[in-house]
């Protein structure tokens, strides 16, 4: 499977040097056949300067002038031969006078016109050009004048400019390279994060950790909706919607950890089973929607009487679950018994200013303490025991598990 970052990389680079080398490969063959032309047409323009200098030199009967014109021609760079043939394409005069005689072993150019050579080696293994200028009096065609020059200059040229761009296409490359990592590390980083955190929010885990780099495009709008949705999520499956307290489920979740916690250290912790008292007299005499506030009431005070570390979970109807953890039994009894004293002193206010008198009852069970070697699960049912012996003994009461008598699970 190819990844993410894979498909923004590949491309992008694949595009960047492909563009560079075919931008590359345009310049040097461009700049290769400017610069063969330059070299043709300057070679050409020689020959016809040795052509005009033959001619004067024939009339003049003088041929001192043209031996000086080919040495001068010979001085120049990149030439490697200078010659005059006759009509028949036979050597008159040769830089190297020991060629004279010779045939010229080209093709030499029809009456009147001038003519370029197609590249040949020469005998020095020289890669080179012949320029032909036609050798012309009084209308008469007398011969041709021959220049040989080398393209080694041209060759040498087109090399260094090709190792050049060939830089420049390694720099562009390795810029480009670089550009495409971060471009896809940008997109890939939290879309990666994003990606981990659905799957936390699946497995149950709500507490999942924020981006801390703050986008303001596209990518920023897609996280704030997906916390968003996170957050919503959160509240929907782990927050009772009447009041806001966790649910069972994750009062369960938080019971198994903090069991586990509690052995590795060998601490206790408590979980205290509440339970209103006559409530259905509250929904019979006030109605479901008082009742409702009711319910809002205790687990407001739940909320107050507790530490943020603890758990208040609503468990069923009317009844509510706290776990306490890191906590000894005496601590556990007195937050229960302060539970207890605060839900009895704070009547639920009635709209209409009359008053509506509450109390819990409270089961009280500590793990390990009240447990022994049982499993922690045993502890809610010990808790809830223990608050159905809170319920016979008159209710508005405080009851531990440990003074029950248990049946062995
Ligand atoms: P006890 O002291 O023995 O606990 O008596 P009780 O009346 O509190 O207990 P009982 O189990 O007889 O009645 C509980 C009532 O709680 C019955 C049910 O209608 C009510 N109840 C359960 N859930 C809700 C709720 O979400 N809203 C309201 N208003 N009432 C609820
Ligand atoms: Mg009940
Ligand atoms: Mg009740």
């Amino acid at each position: 499977m190819r990844t993410l970052k894979a498909k923004i990389i590949l491309p992008v680079i694949v595009l960047v040097v492909g563009v560079q080398l075919a931008t590359g490969l345009f310049i040097v063959f461009r700049v290769r056949e400017a610069l063969h032309q330059e070299n043709h047409r300057h070679g050409l323009a020689v020959a016809y300067d040795l052509a005009h200098v033959c001619a004067r030199s024939l009339i003049s009967r003088d041929l001192a002038e043209l031996r000086n014109f080919i040495r001068y021609t010979m001085a120049q760079e990149y030439v490697t031969q200078a010659m005059v043939v006759d009509d028949d394409c036979r050597i008159v005069m040769h830089n190297n006078l020991a060629k004279i005689g010779e045939q010229y072993a080209g093709t030499c150019p029809e009456p009147g016109e001038s003519l370029v050579s197609e590249h040949y080696r020469n005998a020095a293994g020289e890669t080179v050009v012949d320029a032909m200028a036609p050798i012309e009096s009084a209308g008469v065609q007398l011969g041709a004048a021959i220049l040989s020059y080398s393209h080694i200059g041209i060759e040498n040229e087109i090399k260094l400019l090709t190792r050049k761009i060939a830089l420049i296409l390694c720099l562009g490359s390795g810029v480009a390279c670089l550009f495409a990592i971060l471009l896809a590390e940008y997109i890939v980083r939290p879309i990666r994060h994003l990606s981990r955190a659905a799957e936390e929010l699946g497995s149950g885990h709500f507490n999942i950790k924020k981006m801390e780099t703050q986008y303001s495009d596209e990518i920023g709008e897609l996280a704030r909706s997906f916390y968003e949705m996170a957050d919503k999520l959160e509240a929907e499956v782990c927050h009772d919607s009447l009041t806001g307290l966790f649910t069972r489920n994750v009062f369960q979740t938080r019971l198994a950890e903090e069991c586990a916690r509690s052995q590795r250290h060998n601490s206790s912790l408590a979980v205290l089973m509440l339970d209103v008292d006559h409530f259905k007299k509250v929904n019979d005499t006030h109605g479901h929607g008082i009742g409702d506030e009711v319910l809002r009431h205790i687990a407001a005070t739940l909320n107050g009487q507790t530490r943020s570390s603890d758990c208040s979970a609503r468990y069923g109807g009317e009844e509510f679950v706290v776990l306490l953890p890191d906590t000894s039994p005496a601590a556990a009894l007195h937050v229960a018994e302060k539970i207890r004293s605060t839900v009895e002193a704070d009547c639920f206010r009635l709209p209409d200013g009359g008053t509506i008198p509450l109390t819990v009852s409270i089961g009280v069970a500590l793990f390990p303490e009240d447990t022994g070697d049982y499993a922690w699960l045993w502890l809610v049912e010990l808790a809830d025991q223990a608050m159905y012996e809170a319920k016979k003994s008159g209710r508005n009461a405080v009851v531990r598990a440990n003074s029950l008598k248990r049946a062995e699970p």
